[in-house]
């Protein structure tokens, strides 16, 4: 089988915010207002975080980890957030009925409560959803970023039908797709010659609170910082 992750090069990332974008346009995510978001109430899937170093600006775009021990799944009282065959944590939602556990317990903080009267209406994304679970989304219910599953399920009939794997490269996700830096890497790291098991193999690769032995598929390569602000 699979193992995908993704890896996310914090020296490359400008802080554009394109992968936030795409991603709503991939997944259909309602873009809420500014006062909306103070309240809380913000829908996307991936954010891009930003420090402040002296004069310098970092960022770091936060999707989901689909963590390997995954907090929010121990405490949803229906299982409708639970690890799929390849290891993703998948939300069903047919099964959620809106506690929010799941996002008090997320450490990163990437789970989206639907409180809009929405639903998924992107036709192809449902065609390529075979998991008879994975159902539209709608009010009241608990989203966050799946990797985009579609784009897998995509990958993999194209690559059953050529009778192989998916290869490296052939499964992108939509943040990757547009990132102008090539700061997201995604793919099987069950593959040896996968970029993603390069990125994360570097001795600056790292898990977000790690501390916390989540194990996150998604991990990130540090920042390294040119102590002279100038040369940078
Ligand atoms: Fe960073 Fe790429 Fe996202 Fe822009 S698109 S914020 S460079 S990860």
């Amino acid at each position: 089988g699979y193992k995908w992750g993704m890896a996310i090069d914090l020296n490359a990332c400008i802080g554009c915010a394109a992968c936030t974008v795409a991603c709503q346009a991939e997944n259909n995510i309602p873009v809420v207002g500014k006062e909306e978001v103070a309240r809380g109430r913000s829908m996307h899937w991936i954010r891009v975080d930003r420090y402040q170093a002296g004069a310098r600006t970092l960022f770091q775009p936060v999707p989901c980890m689909h963590c390997e021990h995954a907090p929010c799944e121990e405490v949803c009282p229906v299982g409708a957030t639970m690890h799929d065959s390849e290891g993703l944590n998948v939300q069903v939602y047919n099964r959620c009925i809106g506690t929010r556990f799941c996002s008090n317990n997320c450490p990163y903080k990437v789970r989206r409560f639907n409180f809009l009267q929405y639903s998924n209406q992107n036709v192809e994304s449902l065609k390529a959803q075979q998991n008879p679970e994975v159902t539209v989304r709608r009010r009241g219910v608990m989203e966050k970023c799946s990797y985009c599953l579609q784009r897998i399920t995509r990958a993999r009939v194209e690559a059953e039908k050529a009778g192989r794997r998916i290869q490296d490269g052939e499964m992108v996700t939509a943040c990757q797709a547009v990132c102008p830096t090539r700061a997201i890497r995604f793919g099987d790291l069950n593959d040896p010659a996968s970029d993603v098991v390069a990125a994360k193999a570097t001795p600056l690769g790292y898990d977000l609170l790690a501390e916390l032995n989540t194990r996150p598929r998604t991990s990130y390569v540090t920042r390294v910082l040119n102590p002279d602000p100038e040369l940078e």
